[in-house]
């Protein structure tokens, strides 16, 4: 049996049969176990910030896996500690805030969620086409239909509105709203960008009712738009920000920052994830943030993110409409539905990007892609979209 034929015998289609198996990586790179080697544009869906095997976090790993694994949330770790604590410095909130850590994206929201109902209001509002993960009262904050209906009835609450709309936003927002959950780009729905100003108009209709303003920056935080976070692009401080994703290097990691009094409206006892604040995942994290200062990857971020869209927008290809996101998360529009089909000749090409909607391509590389594989990219780019 192949690996298709066992994969396909022994674990649950989730999302299709994949059709390479991968073997390791290094830097931007990964190899399937044929030995092809594969431009990684996709990162695990913007997770290896630092692509593959970065020495930093196998070292980093390895001492603290050598030292002290696991300690359970009755006792302090220091990774953990160093790590909200290095968290909320980077945030660059006044006031400051607390960290509650968990194991991915989807826990982050949940914790979120919970901490919103802590504010004795049930009434939440979300967006349409807003994706924060697949638990249940995460995909009740999903506003993807396909995604949601076969698990209905999810956790009631929830009111979906247009993303980006900011009459629908001050419509759906009133005195008993607990809180506003949204993206800062829409990352699943195809690096979708608001128009400018809505996250400052999301603040200030949520503050005028005393609602939470609740950042989901799970895709978009940990220098993947160029700065620490999409907020501080925006100038606009939440009440509550999710990570995860990048923020583990690779391993699993999330977080939930409740900014200034959020903060303590979770009480001991009401919320907790055995996994959570691992000091190994806290290690690995604590190396991710050095090594983006001390190889400058924000700016990195920032400057070759520009550079691939703009090279990509001068190839005037007929069927590349435009370039969307920021930083190196971007969103490659197609003005027919032929994204699969550019992801797989991509592939056997030796690059691996994302077919995000059938007319979206995403890219979103670890943030130490140079210069030259990203220019060949933008090179190869026509070759997957022949027909
Ligand atoms: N929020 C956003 C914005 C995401 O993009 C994702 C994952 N694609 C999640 C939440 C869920 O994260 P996880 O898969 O780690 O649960």
């Amino acid at each position: 049996m192949n690996d298709q034929q066992r994969w396909q015998a022994a674990m649950m289609n989730n999302y299709g049969t994949p059709q390479i198996t991968l073997d390791r990586g290094e830097g931007a790179f990964v190899w399937d176990t044929d030995g092809n080697r594969y431009l990684d544009l996709l990162s695990g869906i913007a997770v290896n910030a630092l692509g593959h095997a970065h020495p930093a976090i196998v070292a980093a790993v390895t001492e603290q896996i050598g030292k002290l694994s696991h300690t359970s949330n009755f006792y302090i770790n220091q990774p953990s500690l160093a790590l909200a604590e290095r968290l909320l410095e980077l945030s660059g909130v006044d006031g400051g805030g607390r960290v509650l850590f968990c194991n991915s994206g989807a826990e982050a929201n949940e914790t979120a969620f919970k901490i919103s109902r802590r504010t004795g209001r049930t009434k939440v509002v979300a967006t349409d086409g807003g994706f924060h993960g697949r638990t249940m009262g995460a995909l009740a904050l999903t506003g993807q239909p396909p995604k949601r209906t076969p698990f209905e009835p999810l956790v009631p609450g929830v009111t979906h509105i247009p993303f980006g709309d900011v009459a629908a936003l001050e419509a759906a927002v009133d005195d008993e709203t607990a809180a506003f959950f949204v993206e800062p780009i829409q990352g699943e729905n195809g690096v979708v960008v608001p128009p400018a100003g809505y996250l400052q108009a999301a603040r200030e209709i949520t503050s005028a009712h005393g609602a939470l303003l609740v950042l989901d920056e799970v895709q978009t935080g940990i220098g993947r738009l160029g700065t620490w976070f999409a907020f501080q692009q925006a100038g606009v401080v939440p009440d509550v920000f999710t990570l995860a994703k990048g923020l583990g290097g690779g391993l699993p990691l999330g977080a939930c920052v409740a900014v200034g009094d959020t903060a303590a409206l979770l009480e001991p006892g009401q919320h907790g994830t055995t996994f959570g604040g691992n000091p190994v995942s806290c290690a690995a994290a604590l190396a991710v943030l050095d090594t983006i200062v001390s190889e400058g990857l924000l700016e990195h971020a920032s400057t070759l993110g520009k550079e691939i869209a703009t090279g990509i927008e001068a190839l005037n290809h007929p069927l590349v409409s435009g370039v969307r996101g920021a930083g190196l998360l971007l969103g490659i529009t197609l003005r027919e539905a032929v994204s699969a089909k550019a992801a797989a000749a991509a592939q056997r090409a030796g690059y691996l990007i994302n077919a995000v909607q059938p007319d979206v391509i995403r890219l979103a590389p670890p943030l130490v892609l140079d210069e030259t594989d990203a220019l060949r990219l933008v090179a190869d780019f026509p070759t997957f979209l022949e027909p």
